[in-house]
């Protein structure tokens, strides 16, 4: 009896060496980590539709990362040539494999990050033209109901519940991540504006929140979950329009705010604000939340710069960088010498 118990004594005391041991191992790598400084993210936004745009964008790279840019949202979208469906190929023009995979060398050689984008749920529309996949597959379409926003309802929307959409948007997103050699995916999800809509079967009645942190879900579980690749994603719709003070536009007034408590934490959130303020409650919430939030500013000069600053001063290792966006006052050509780009990346670069 004694021995059998001094050899479970030893046995155990063995184990705890080893787990102690182990412990040992481990805390100096994690200090080390916490010891290296995260660099800032530092980056733009711009459109790619074409192999004419992709290869500019090559050209101009050292001039980007002159001005302190480590990393690229491409605004691919639908234009690319996809194999998996050559029907959602938009424009006469697309981005190429080649011509993709070139710029990513080319990225990769100067330590600058690309992140493809295609607009996930909402913004399948622009003016009075479909994009590809409500274009080919209407029946996708969440229809305008007399409870959508009249402001929004040009931007059409994908149903957040019909299943036949997600296979075909993974595969999508899959020949981007490939093509551009990407560690990470922009889902896009901003100004979801028709959602839950009362003229649809499935979603008539149901909580517009839970519909859209559903659709933020399923994303995820394919990104993150299967590619373990990361998720970013714009912020308006986790924000709560009356509660912070924001527009209709860069905050939600249609029910899905509440996805903010819905939606897995490890999300980067750019969390985008283009109106001059000494405040921006956005960027504190979404922190306190447990998400990473990437501020995104435009013009004019002296909002972005406000903004900027108010990011600069929350000090948080969760807050990742700042991000510009261009949309259509600069190109993947004259980016460089956008000064609401200049001028703030001189903040981070410090
Ligand atoms: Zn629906």
């Amino acid at each position: 009896m004694k021995s059998n118990y001094l050899r479970r004594v030893l046995t155990l005391t063995l184990l705890l060496s080893c787990l102690a041991c182990q412990m040992a191992i481990a805390k100096p790598s994690a200090s080390k980590d916490k010891k290296k400084p995260a660099e800032s993210w530092r980056g733009v936004h711009l459109f790619v539709a074409s192999d004419e745009a992709v290869d500019d964008l090559s050209e101009s790279l050292t001039n980007l990362t002159a001005v302190g840019i480590n990393t690229i949202i491409l605004e691919v979208g639908y234009n690319f040539e996809f194999k998996s469906h050559p029907e959602l190929r938009s424009g006469r023009n697309p981005v190429t494999r080649a011509h993709a995979r070139k710029l990513a060398a080319v990225a990769r050689k100067n330590g600058v990050r690309l992140i493809p984008e295609l607009d996930c749920l909402g913004h399948q529309s622009w003016k009075k033209s479909d994009h590809p996949l409500l274009r080919v597959y209407p029946q996708f379409m969440e229809p305008i109901g007399t409870n959508t926003d009249t402001n929004g309802a040009h931007l059409h929307s994908w149903c957040p519940q019909q299943k036949k959409v997600y296979p075909i948007i993974f595969s999508l997103m899959d020949e981007l991540m490939e093509a551009f050699d990407a560690d990470a995916f922009h889902v896009g999800m901003d100004e979801v504006f028709c959602i839950a809509s009362d003229k649809c079967p499935r979603c008539k009645g149901a909580d517009p929140a839970k519909l859209y942190a559903k659709a933020v879900n399923d994303l995820h579980k394919h990104i993150v979950g299967k590619r373990k690749k990361e998720m970013l994603m714009w912020g308006d719709r986790l924000l709560d329009s009356k509660a912070l003070g924001y527009s209709k536009w860069e905050a939600s007034r249609n029910g899905t705010h509440g996805a903010i408590d819905l939606i897995p934490k490890d999300i980067v959130v750019c969390d985008w604000h283009y109106e001059k303020s000494t405040n921006y409650p956005s960027v504190p919430l979404l922190l306190e939340k447990g998400f990473r939030v990437w501020p995104s500013g435009w013009q004019p000069l002296e909002a972005t710069k406000a903004f900027s600053a108010f990011s600069l001063a929350e000090k948080n290792p969760r807050l990742v960088g700042y991000l510009v966006t261009a949309w259509s006052r600069a190109n993947v050509r004259t980016a460089a010498t956008w000064p609401p780009l200049v001028e703030v990346m001189k903040d981070w670069k410090k």
